[in-house]
């Protein structure tokens, strides 16, 4: 099956990931950590020999983060799976910074790639089934004001 990429803009905040999983299908939504009221996606992070967690605010585009190692602007996290182990970096790299993407599994064959580069917010959103994807994924509610 052949298939074409199409571009949709759409307003950060507005889309929320609710179903993300690693390639194995664990589940990285994590129902204790709140993000803007919504759970948060926790990766593991690997930064210079060190070993914690990231959650990451799960509305597409919104780069709100914790970490529980210190990240400054410039490191370059690798991020596993905190169930499997498996590491989430795929072969596309960075068009800005050139080092290996991560990506995070949607329903349906959709993925969410991330720049690891602390800073950098190069990131996309792939979408194979549209109708289901947005069935799933879009909030009609819009994310509640800060
Ligand atoms: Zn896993
Ligand atoms: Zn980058």
């Amino acid at each position: 099956m052949s298939t074409e990429e199409v571009r949709i803009r759409i307003a950060p905040g507005k889309l929320l990931v609710r179903h993300g999983s690693c390639p194995a299908g664990c589940s990285l939504v994590d129902r204790d950590v709140l993000m803007d009221g919504q759970p948060a996606l926790t990766l593991l992070v690997r930064v210079q020999g060190r070993t914690g967690h990231i959650h990451l605010n799960p509305f597409y585009g919104v780069f709100d983060y914790e970490c529980d190692v210190p990240l400054k602007p410039g490191d370059v996290v690798d991020v596993y799976c905190p169930h499997c182990g498996g590491s989430l970096s795929v072969v596309e790299q960075c068009g800005l910074c050139h080092v290996s993407m991560f990506a995070i599994q949607l329903p349906d064959g959709g993925e969410v790639r991330v720049c690891p580069k602390v800073g950098c917010h190069n990131h996309h959103l792939t979408i194979v089934d549209l109708d289901a994807q947005f069935s799933q994924l879009y909030d009609e509610e819009r994310r509640p004001k800060m």
